[in-house]
């Protein structure tokens, strides 16, 4: 079906430009690997068709494509605005309201309700991605007044962020636990929690989802400077991160970002924890069918500093080159792993206290012996994905092969780096065992005569416990 493979993964944001079962289908021949729904906009039935589209196509096709459901989170808005001659002049005053009236140049209106409690005299308040930038200076009963100290056109439901100002809703909203449940019920596979500022944050969603009696997987977005604060707590509570440059571009110092970037990219790799870098990687290819040199350039160094995945937003969701979008990213990302030695064979410090400190050690032991025999490929066997999450952190260049009777680790396994996911439910003997999925392997093309293999396994098999044998064999 793909006609390639590459390591790191590739997300495509849905939207109308690729929701019809053809489309999707032509984006995953492009190389896209999950599919993100994006619940700031769509109705639960439209996300439900495209979730039925994806099934589908999973079956009829043999795919593992992943669907990642993203909840809004406290998003915070501009309302309706009046017309589309609403400019904002710089040294103007301007008041801002909760109630849900049309924006003017005189008066705005926002979707937050606790904005007037939470926002404090020279707090800065930016609209639409910062090109707007107002501040305080005096918050009333019922409305704030500020000044315009950057100009510009309003549109309505543009995004409001407000970096310096303490935000009271707590990050699941009503209206994400809403989605929170249809998602489950729907059986998604990971689920992103935006505007994280805690652990707790991601704990609470966490105890939700298994209330539920799901083990849904869960990617804090980081986007918030609290965020950055406590990024330890939160990748260790979190299953995964997303580096959500968008509104953490305008939340922080921008140019902050591309060292957070790195720095998240590389605790996310000590923890054996996947990474996405997400926001206007391509976004030019909105409008054009080609990139800018810039844009090639970031999506080049995100794979260099360790991305398990790279996200396309409004370029596949509402952009007219959704197909070549997903095709450049991939193209740049096969150019890089073919010829960048350095994205490979990283080392790890493993800790002696850790309760899986000896398992470790055999996965690290094995991507040592995969690079030192050139192997083609290394396969674990795993039910909770921890083999699969392992081997991707010390990144080998062999192909990493994950056999599972986990039907739902199949897809979730899509978002991680190198990863391909097999189904397999046989564990009598190891002996038995190794030699089926070497020879599926091969029957599947991906392992031919000669070529070598590291095999990793629990025995006694039928225990299904952690990654404790290593083997190697030529085929
Ligand atoms: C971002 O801000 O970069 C992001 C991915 O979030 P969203 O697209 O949900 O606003």
């Amino acid at each position: 079906m793909k006609p390639f493979f590459n390591k790191t993964k590739v997300i495509a944001t849905v939207g109308p430009a690729i929701n019809t079962k053809e489309k999707l289908l032509e984006m995953v021949q492009a190389g896209t690997d999950v599919f993100r729904l994006n619940f700031s906009h769509g109705s639960h039935e439209e996300h439900k068709k495209v979730i039925q589209f994806i099934r589908e196509l999973n079956k009829e096709h043999n795919l593992n494509i992943c669907i990642l459901q993203d909840l809004q989170g406290p998003k915070i808005r501009l309302g309706e605005v009046a017309s589309d001659q609403e400019f904002l002049k710089p040294g103007k005053k301007v008041t801002i309201t909760t109630q849900p009236v049309k924006s003017t140049a005189k008066k705005i209106s926002t979707t937050y309700k606790a904005f007037i409690n939470d926002v404090k005299p020279d707090d800065p308040i930016l609209i639409d991605d910062g090109k707007i930038e107002l501040k305080v200076l005096e918050v009333k009963d019922k409305e704030v007044v500020a000044e315009v100290i950057y100009g510009g056109q309003l549109k309505s439901k543009k995004g409001i962020n407000l970096p310096s100002t303490n935000i009271s809703s707590p990050s699941l909203t009503e209206k994400d636990t809403k989605d929170l449940m249809f998602g489950l019920e729907e059986e998604v596979d990971w689920i992103a929690l935006s505007f994280v500022r805690s652990p707790i944050d991601v704990l609470l969603l966490k105890h939700i989802i298994k209330q539920q009696g799901k083990e849904t997987k869960v990617i804090a977005k980081v986007e918030k400077p609290e965020a950055i604060e406590q990024i330890d707590a939160i990748i260790e509570a979190s299953d995964a991160i997303m580096v959500a440059r968008g509104d953490l571009g305008v939340e922080v110092k921008i140019e902050e970002v591309p060292l957070i970037q790195k720095l998240i990219a590389q605790k996310c790799r000590h923890a054996g924890k996947p990474v996405v870098v997400a926001t206007q990687m391509l976004e030019s290819m909105i409008d054009n069918p080609r990139p800018t040199r810039a844009e090639t350039n970031d999506i080049a160094n995100a794979v260099m500093d360790g991305a398990d995945t790279l996200m396309l937003s409004g370029e596949t969701a509402v952009g007219k080159y959704p197909i070549e979008t997903v095709r450049t990213m991939n193209e740049t990302i096969r150019i890089m792993e073919q010829k960048s030695e350095s994205i490979y064979h990283k080392k790890e410090v493993l800790h002696r206290k850790s309760p899986t400190y000896y398992n470790d050690s055999i996965i690290a032991a094995a991507c040592v012996l995969a690079q030192d025999t050139h192997a083609k490929g290394i396969v674990g066997m795993t039910q909770s994905g921890y083999t699969a999450f392992q081997v991707a952190r010390f990144r080998p260049k062999a192909n990493i092969f994950i056999f599972t009777a986990n039907r739902k680790l199949l897809n979730r396994l899509s978002l991680v780096w190198g990863v391909r996911a097999f189904y397999y439910d046989k564990f009598t003997s190891t002996d038995d065992t190794f030699d089926e999925v070497l020879n599926l392997l091969q029957t599947k093309g991906h392992l031919n005569k000669g070529d070598i293999c590291i095999n990793l396994a629990s025995m006694p098999i039928a225990k299904r416990q952690r990654t404790n044998t290593i083997k190697m064999s030529q085929i």
